[in-house]
């Protein structure tokens, strides 16, 4: 856990999130301010700041981390039309949040990189 960092809390339980899925080392939550009809975040519990920072003993979880993704695109129903998966690494990446995540995201035509 790491001071002042909403994932952790939203990990611990302390601030509230409209989870799709949990277990040991991974939570899914609604995005708050979604891009897509389907917007989920999909978090490592443990504080990884991002992709950048995944280490050796750290990357199985990534691959973990992408199965409950694809999980997750069949629950929401968007799995068979397509869906985004991705992840923003620090300032220049758009990262606003400095806890690993990805956005699965859905339910529309996405459109460029930008
Ligand atoms: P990023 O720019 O990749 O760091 O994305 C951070 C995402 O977290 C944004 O899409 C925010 O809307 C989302 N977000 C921030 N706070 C919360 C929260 N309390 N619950 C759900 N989503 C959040």
């Amino acid at each position: 856990m790491a001071d002042d960092c909403i994932f952790c809390k939203i990990a611990q339980g302390s601030i509230p999130a409209n989870f799709v899925y949990q277990d040991d080392e991974i939570i899914a939550f609604r995005d708050i301010n979604p891009h897509a009809p389907v917007h989920v975040l999909i978090c490592t519990r443990q504080h990884i700041t991002n992709v950048a920072e995944v280490t050796d003993q750290t990357a199985p979880l990534m691959g973990r981390l992408i199965k409950v993704a694809a999980d997750i695109a069949r629950q929401e129903g968007v799995a068979d039309k397509g869906f985004r998966l991705l992840t923003n690494n620090g300032p220049e990446g758009g990262q606003v949040v400095m806890h690993l995540h990805f956005h699965l995201m859905g339910g529309r035509q996405m459109k460029g990189l930008g």
